[in-house]
């Protein structure tokens, strides 16, 4: 979580891109923000507020925000409360050091001890400031250079940090490192520029260095950059990428919100996702699978690991998995089974399920299933990040940047990867047969035009959306493919509205949650024509009897439901292993205009940032 930006360049050039670069990342978090910079004399200027980026800039305009050198940061809170005090960055007692951090230090309690027994006053409540006063420390008492007690520093810390350093007094030199947490540095001409993403550096330069685990770098104007293992101070490998990625891609096109526009846009992003991924003959070609047949073929057991929306996608995949490849699958929040001492070998193929590839829990998940000897197969949207680097292989969902924070058009993405890997890993296991997967390659090439033809129901759920607004709790049910797309609804309708709603079985709703059903309790039913449509209208039947309000996402031309239901969403008719994408979209509408009747701002949920890259 939280996003930092630096910049060293051009003169009186970093507030602007700072500032802009706060506003890219702040769907990482937006409790407070805050920014620091060196004039060319040597002066430091610190400025920071409570709540959005906006508010920095108000303040900040009041004062001096001259220089070519600075870092800035945009905060969800860990340690501490959002407020003033607590934002970064953070300027030791000497005030000649201010820090950036996003990521969570895991011993500063006693490094704060043993700090204040050498005379250091804390001004936060958070771990940061025990990040600065540390290095302040070493810098002073061994006299040594700012990258020196850095480094010194960051042995002595546990937990995960990306962080960005500046000095009063040196105009000239930015030092960053990372552990766990991501960070890249754009390099342009005559200047450089560092960030959590991509995403401030877009428009800026196209040439990036993802910075890897336990490294940190020195940016020196007119001296070349230097890149140093943390441990062992020895120098790394420059590894200069394109930046794949356009401003285009990160406005709102027209919406209101990103949020819309990512809903929006699903046919377009499923288009790429899928391009170049179906042969003519129907067959499915990812590279990933086809470049390690001998682990897909070997393998014993598979277990997809993953947190929140992608944890939804998950129990999805498993169920493609299970029909496609008859392998036995289990999934796991990756928080869990990181702790959970997971029994795997070199039969075991995990895959690892992150919109961002960042996510902290994922990530330690996927680490340690390396260690064990399984094989690791990473699903992720951004390129370059950190699970991509460290897994054997994997596949792009290839959406495009997500800005809102609830996700819709990743999760769709996600299950169409794992759709097609379901079919790839199939196929080469000879699980099922070319027919059957041309039956289903041929429905997922028209996935494009059926989500356009789906979203035709935007104005009706919007007028539905009217009647449930101030509904405090609500019901989502489903069964077998589409169990998870009812925990995914409910979920999204919590993340953006703040109203209390829960996922269920349908069947399972009789052993418990049927006592919440009453007139209060509108239940939101996805029961597509499948193969356990009327075992559904049974669990509707049960519902209208106890009085609740129905809505049903049925498929096109199904007109049994009208009867039962009070409300019928029509979507159209796709293959069983497909509803969860399409009977996804009316879901994510409902939450979507729910929000917004209730004036609430969705692509920034309160207490949520995008990128999850703490534990
Ligand atoms: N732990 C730090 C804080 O609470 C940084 C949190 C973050 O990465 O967002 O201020």
């Amino acid at each position: 979580m939280c996003g930092i930006v630096g910049y060293l360049g051009k003169p009186d050039r970093a507030y602007d891109v700072l500032i802009r670069g706060l506003k890219r990342l702040e769907y990482r978090g937006y409790d407070s923000a805050g920014v620091a910079l060196v004039t060319d004399d040597g002066t430091l200027n610190v400025h920071k507020a409570q709540g959005k980026v906006s508010n920095l800039e108000q303040k900040a305009s009041l004062g001096d925000t001259r220089g070519a050198l600075g870092i800035a940061h945009t905060r969800w809170a860990t340690h501490g409360e959002p407020n003033d005090i607590n934002a970064h960055p953070h300027v030791s007692q000497s005030g000649d050091l201010a820090l950036v951090h996003n990521g969570t230090i895991e011993n500063y309690s006693v490094l704060k001890q043993a700090l204040i027994e050498h005379g250091y006053e804390f001004k936060s409540e958070t771990d940061t400031e025990v990040l600065v006063q540390l290095i302040d420390y070493i810098h002073r008492n061994n006299h040594c250079s700012l990258e020196e007690a850095v480094r010194e520093a960051l042995l002595q810390v546990e937990g995960a940090y990306a962080i960005a350093v500046v000095e009063r007094g040196n105009p000239d030199r930015l030092v960053v490192a990372r552990k766990s947490s991501p960070l890249v540095i754009g390099v342009g001409d005559g200047e450089t520029f560092i960030a959590s993403d991509g995403t401030p550096i877009v428009g800026y330069t196209d040439k990036v260095i993802y910075l890897k685990d336990n490294e940190m770098a020195v940016i020196e104007r007119d001296k070349p950059l230097r890149i140093v293992a943390i441990d062992s101070n020895a120098p790394s490998e420059i590894d200069i990428q394109e930046l794949k990625l356009s401003v285009a891609q990160l406005e709102k096109g027209g919406y209101d919100t990103f949020m819309l526009k990512e809903i929006f846009e699903q046919p377009e992003t499923l288009r790429d996702c899928l391009r170049g991924r179906i042969a003519s003959d129907g067959r499915v070609v990812l590279m990933g699978v086809e470049m390690n047949k001998d682990k897909f073929l070997n393998a014993k057991r598979i277990t997809l690991v993953a947190c929140g929306t992608s944890w939804h996608a998950a129990l999805i995949g498993k169920r493609l998995l299970q029909d496609f490849c008859k392998i036995p699958v289990e999934v796991e929040y990756a928080s869990e089974f990181r702790y959970g001492n997971p029994v795997l070998d070199d039969k075991d193929i995990v895959i690892a399920i992150s919109q961002s590839g960042e996510t902290a829990d994922t990530l330690a998940a996927i680490q340690l299933a390396r260690q064990k000897g399984a094989f690791v197969y990473g699903v992720s949207n951004v390129v370059g990040a950190s699970i991509p680097r460290n897994t054997d292989s994997g596949t792009y969902i290839h959406v495009g940047p997500e800005i809102g924070v609830a996700s819709t058009k990743a999760f769709t993405g996600q299950l169409t990867v794992l759709t097609l890997l379901a079919l790839a890993i199939g196929q080469l296991r000879g699980a099922i047969t070319k027919e059957q997967v041309k039956q289903v390659t041929d429905a997922l090439k028209e996935i494009p035009e059926t989500i356009e033809e789906t979203l035709k129901v935007n104005d009706k759920v919007e007028d539905l959306s009217k009647i449930f607004t101030y509904a405090h709790n609500f019901l989502y049910l489903g069964r077998g493919y589409n169990y998870p797309t009812a925990l995914e609804g409910a979920l999204k309708l919590k993340e953006i509205s703040y109203i209390h709603a829960e996922g269920y079985p349908a069947a399972e709703m009789k052993h418990g949650p049927i006592a919440l059903i009453d007139a209060e309790m509108p239940s939101v039913i996805i029961a597509p024509s499948d193969s356990l449509y009327d075992k559904i209208i049974s669990n509707v039947q049960q519902v209208k009897s106890r009085g609740g309000a129905v809505v049903a996402i049925v498929s096109k031309g199904n007109h049994s439901m009208e009867d039962i239901a009070d409300h019928c969403i029509e979507i159209p008719a796709v293959p069983e292993c497909l509803t969860p994408i399409i009977a996804s979209i009316p879901l994510q509408l409902m939450a979507y205009y729910i929000a917004v009747n209730k004036g609430k701002n969705v692509d920034q949920p309160r207490n949520l940032a995008k990128s999850v890259t703490v534990e």
